[in-house]
């Protein structure tokens, strides 16, 4: 998964001892699932299914802990309309008082199938976990939203043969293998429920799919599902940057462990943003304007890197902690700081090689990256293991606090930590090793269908060791443990850069303003609030925790009504801000904090300020290096 907090402002597989029993009701028969999609714009997926099973106690469970979700958020709320039939007639359920995705029934004598209903409602605004997965023209299947498996089996064993209908004139992409398509639907190739769970449906009034990789094998295909056919189309310069990425991935990795990758790319404003990685395929949400507009473009453009490196390091390669047997049994969030964190990293250097990121842009994006982490005091009480481990709370954790509470930093900040590993293996070996080897020997081995190779922190250790001999364990442990004063920037400095602050603006800060209407005064004042126009408009979004305007009274929800006796407008703030520089007068906001007026005098006299990388003087650019292009430039 991809974190958008900021954008928004706004193996050995552990054998569980189970009981044998629902693996044998279902008797090496496969699971007969039919999901209609019909209904998708009045946000309702309909799904029947068929359970072979025996008479006596039987269970249905409900997906909980979601693949990549890192959270037990399976959307369970949202589930209605649960019926049981046996040969026609209704069998009652009971829920599991002690586990709500747990349904329970009595299978009769002589009764062999049990015919299950049930209807996901979709919510058309984000809830909580439960997020929109239809609007009117595109629609996204997740199946874990619409499957039941008996209680207590591995999600391997199961085994599901599936049937979807889409509305009429509808397009779709999956990666899950097609075996007969007609009028009456599509049907697919029966598959473990773990491949179906990883195989999500894009489908859509306006398709378009192009060839990443022409010619070649295996296969790269960018399915976009737009709500026009316009907005569908990408530009010469976006397909030649996602080509390039596959071929940076090749060069990387040495080897793919899928039989084909389908990028599934819903560009819709009624979709929330965000990004799930699977082992073929990849579910990518973004605003309408992606492909047509470079503000937002520039706010998305390590997101189909972030997805892509995951096929390798998360779904390949996986903490054990995060290899559960099926998606009922709790997941260990420890070990994110490698999942996202890697992820994360090589995200941002991809897009780079790829060449989606000119090197000023890619500096700009990890100028203002490191400048927020470096100015946030949550580190001072919770350390980037913890984000990690808390993850299940933080991902749905508001904005407001977060830079005191901390976010899912283990994104960002791990940014920091990869940077400092890759730079320190170049120093030991004198340019002659990277981090890329170790990727190599990490996730590269053999190419072929999915597989799942669970780590342990150790095993990364003993890899990292093999490239460049290290205390690794310490490195790690210091990094992860970390309480600051700060972020641990010296990654940053070995690559031959700082981060220098003028008045100039960010440019990666500038996009965010523009795609998402919000004026940022967040490395002055301490805050950034939302433009009029919009639903929140006028409303303060996070306060830097210690910032002036903290100081001054000012926190996340209030509204910014006036500057210096004057109706607010980003032009205003910003005058007001240039002007206190050569002054010593505080800068008066009136802020409405609920139905209550209140003026706020926040002591700033710097004028705007901005990151930006500097170079240090005399020193190698190793930046440079791990950004530039590996592989040949497509054409
Ligand atoms: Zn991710």
């Amino acid at each position: 998964m991809r974190n958008f907090v900021r954008v928004a402002v706004g193996c050995a597989v552990v054998a569980l001892g189970m009981v044998g029993d629902a693996a044998a009701q279902q008797g090496g028969k496969p699971v007969k699932l039919e999901v209609d999609l019909r209904e998708a714009a009045r946000r309702v997926y309909h799904a029947k299914m068929e359970f072979a099973v025996k008479a006596g106690p039987f269970t249905l469970v409900y997906p909980k802990w979601i693949p990549g979700e890192h959270a037990p958020n399976g959307p369970i709320v949202d589930v209605t309309g649960v019926r049981f039939f046996a040969n026609g007639s209704e069998v009652r359920w009971r829920r599991d008082p002690g586990d709500v995705y747990a349904f329970g029934c009595e299978v009769p004598a002589g009764v062999e199938v049990l015919d299950v209903q049930m209807d996901y409602l979709l919510p058309q605004d984000p809830v909580g976990a439960n997020v929109p997965s239809a609007s009117a023209q595109v629609a996204v299947l997740p199946w874990n939203l619409v499957v039941f498996y008996p209680k207590d089996v591995k999600s391997d064993d199961v085994k599901f043969s599936a049937k979807l209908r889409i509305p009429a004139g509808w397009k779709f992409a999956t990666a899950l293998p097609v075996t007969k398509e007609s009028s009456d639907g599509i049907e697919f190739e029966t598959v473990s429920l773990t491949t179906l769970v990883d195989s999500p449906v894009l489908a859509g009034a306006y398709m378009k799919t192009y060839d990443l990789s022409p010619g070649q094998k295996p296969e790269h295909r960018m399915n976009v599902a737009a709500d026009s056919a316009a907005m569908a189309e990408a530009t010469p310069e976006e397909i030649r940057a996602w080509r390039q990425l596959v071929v940076e991935t090749g060069a990387l990795f040495g080897a793919r462990h899928y039989r084909r990758y389908d990028f599934l790319l819903a560009v819709t404003d009624h979709l929330q943003v965000n990004g799930l990685e699977h082992h073929e395929s990849s579910d990518n949400r973004v605003p309408e304007r992606t492909l047509h507009d470079a503000d937002t473009a520039e706010t998305m453009m390590d997101l189909l890197p972030h997805e892509f490196f995951h096929s390798w390091n998360g779904k390949y390669r996986r903490p054990a902690g995060l290899s559960t047997p099926n998606y009922q049994e709790p997941m260990r969030d420890e070990l994110l700081w490698i999942y996202e964190g890697l992820t994360q990293y090589y995200g941002v250097v991809l897009a780079a090689r790829s060449g989606a990121w000119k090197p000023e842009a890619f500096h700009e994006y990890l100028a203002a990256t490191f400048a927020r982490l470096d100015a946030r005091p949550g580190r001072t009480w919770r350390d980037l293991e913890d984000t990690a481990i808390s993850s299940q709370l933080l991902y749905s954790a508001r904005e407001a606090g977060s830079t005191w509470r901390r976010p899912v930093d283990y994104y960002e900040e791990s940014e920091l930590v990869w940077l400092d590993a890759d730079t320190l293996i170049r120093e030991k070996t004198a340019g002659k090793k990277s981090l890329d080897d170790f990727c190599r020997a990490f996730h590269g081995g053999e190419s072929g269908a999915p597989k799942l190779i669970p780590y342990t922190l150790d095993d990364v250790v003993a890899r990292l060791n093999a490239i460049a001999p290290y205390d690794w364990k310490k490195f790690f442990e210091e990094r992860i443990h970390s309480h600051g004063p700060g972020a641990p920037l010296e990654g940053l400095k070995r690559s031959g850069w700082k981060i220098a602050f003028n008045a100039t603006p960010n440019e990666h800060v500038k996009s965010e303003e523009e795609a998402g209407h919000v004026f940022n005064a967040e490395f002055s004042l301490g805050f950034a609030v939302h433009a009029a126009g919009l639903d929140n408009a006028d409303e303060v979004g996070e306060v830097v925790w210690g910032s002036p305007a903290a100081k001054a009274g000012m926190a996340a929800g209030m509204k910014l009504v006036a500057v210096s006796g004057r109706k607010w407008s980003p032009d205003i703030l910003r005058e007001a801000i240039r002007a206190a520089k050569d002054s010593k007068e505080a800068i008066e906001l009136l802020v409405e904090n609920n139905e209550f007026y209140q003026t706020v005098k926040v002591d700033w006299h710097e004028g705007e300020r901005y990151p930006h990388l500097e170079k240090i003087a005399g020193a190698a650019d190793v930046l440079g290096e791990i950004a530039k292009m590996k592989a040949a430039a497509v054409k």
